[in-house]
């Protein structure tokens, strides 16, 4: 397309330097890693096992998949797919909007809330002002500071053998600049919650020019408050949602960043102009609309966590006090070794943090998967496994940037 010289405005509204500067922006970028839980979960499994093959308890996917009514809608809009049906995307994002009391610009969805994570960190995060994220907790976003070349500091969780929360006073302490302090409540991949009133002292301390970015992913899970009534409140914080977890849409792909629309023009020119999918815009519309999805599904998820944490806990094992899908098990030897093991029964575990060499996140599956897994689990803690190691990556795993994982 070629735009009239003249003109220094787009349709839309957008000026023509910063639809130039926003296009600049996302090639400069575009070579940058860019890590989500998938690629985190693929790279650190023993041995790249075909999704249908073997049971994935690595990934904290959600094998319920998408809501009934989400199927309905996704099959419903199919034959319209030869459109972007732009006025359906608008209209999606103001029920969001609606339902949370935010003012529509204050809500920007992105397919899965990966996109937005990184561009937060590359927004703020720089050379002179560092990311602060507690260990262990999600990766991506220090993937995204490295690739913004921003120092990493990295907290250790406060109480880490009881609540795990985040210890947001030393948090604070790390750095007097801090570009991004990063929350993920409740934590991956503890499924541990830090008390509201924490992320709020957080929120108000941290100096100009840094912002609070709350990962909201794993909230529908637990009873813990959002922090998007801070939003509401003008507050320097950016929170975000995703449909993978409780809503089932991980291979389908929504999710949203809300936050001040001054701190949202930081973020946005850098990536993300892409018409959303339609078949994705319709399941997550017909998923937030159906009142009973989220305490339906949390329900489930209460059950199936509490008791395979109770069945661990009575075999010895000490497991955080999740709240959410997964949660971290001691195995009191190398983690790895254990994934390992499981992983030749074709029982496929979350990875290892460094910070906690002996411990292996689970996601909790169904009930036949978790099952399974309580049977291979106790039959491989009776078995040496000293000397196994994870095997070789995935050849397509080889070739991103982020190889160096396993
Ligand atoms: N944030 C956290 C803490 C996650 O664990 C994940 C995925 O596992 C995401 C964000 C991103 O998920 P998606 O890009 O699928 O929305």
């Amino acid at each position: 397309m070629t735009l009239p010289a003249s003109s220094s405005m787009l349709p839309g509204g957008i000026s023509r330097r910063s639809f130039l500067r926003a296009a600049a922006a996302s090639s400069a970028l575009a070579g940058l890693p860019f890590v989500t839980e998938a690629h985190l979960a693929h790279a650190a499994i023993p041995k790249f096992a075909p999704s249908d093959q073997g049971i994935h308890i690595d990934a904290n996917e959600n094998p319920m998949g998408p809501s009934e009514g989400a199927r309905k809608a996704i099959a419903a809009i199919i034959p319209n797919g030869g459109r972007y049906l732009f006025d359906k995307e608008i209209s999606f994002s103001e029920i969001f909007a609606k339902q949370q009391g935010l003012d529509p610009e204050m809500v920007v969805a992105y397919p899965g809330s990966s996109e937005p994570l990184h561009l937060t960190v590359l927004a703020f995060a720089s050379s002179t002002r560092p990311l602060v994220v507690a260990d262990p907790s999600y990766e991506a976003p220090i993937w995204a500071a490295q690739a913004a070349g921003a120092p990493i500091l990295k907290v250790p969780l406060a109480d880490p053998k009881g609540a795990a929360t985040h210890d947001i006073p030393a948090m604070l302490a790390a750095s007097s600049t801090p570009g991004v302090l990063y929350i993920c409540n409740p934590n991956n991949p503890t499924g541990t919650t830090t008390p509201f009133e924490q992320i709020e002292k957080a929120i108000d301390s941290v100096p100009k020019g840094s912002v609070v970015l709350v990962d909201e992913a794993y909230i529908h899970f637990s009873d813990a408050p959002s922090c998007i009534p801070l939003v509401k409140q003008g507050k320097n914080v950016l929170v975000l949602r995703t449909f993978s977890k409780l809503y089932g849409m991980a291979g389908i792909r929504m999710g949203f960043i809300v936050g001040r629309p001054d701190l949202l023009q930081k973020v946005t020119p850098l990536g993300g102009q892409n018409p959303l999918p339609i078949t994705a815009v319709a399941a997550a519309k017909a998923s937030l609309l159906d009142p009973e999805l989220v305490p339906t599904r949390k329900k489930i998820m209460d059950g199936l966590r509490e008791e395979n944490i109770a069945f661990l806990r009575s075999h010895g094992y000490a497991v955080t006090p999740s709240v959410s899908n997964c949660f971290m098990l001691n195995v009191r030897k190398p983690g790895k070794q254990v994934q390992a093991a499981l992983a030749a029964r074709e029982i496929y575990v979350g990875r290892v943090w460094p910070a906690w060499p002996d411990a292996v996140r689970v996601t909790v599956g169904t009930k036949d998967e978790m099952a399974a897994f309580q049977n291979a689990f106790v039959q491989v803690m009776q078995t040496n496994t000293a000397g196994l190691e994870p095997a070789p990556l995935h050849p397509r795993l080889r070739q991103t940037p982020f190889s160096h994982l396993s």
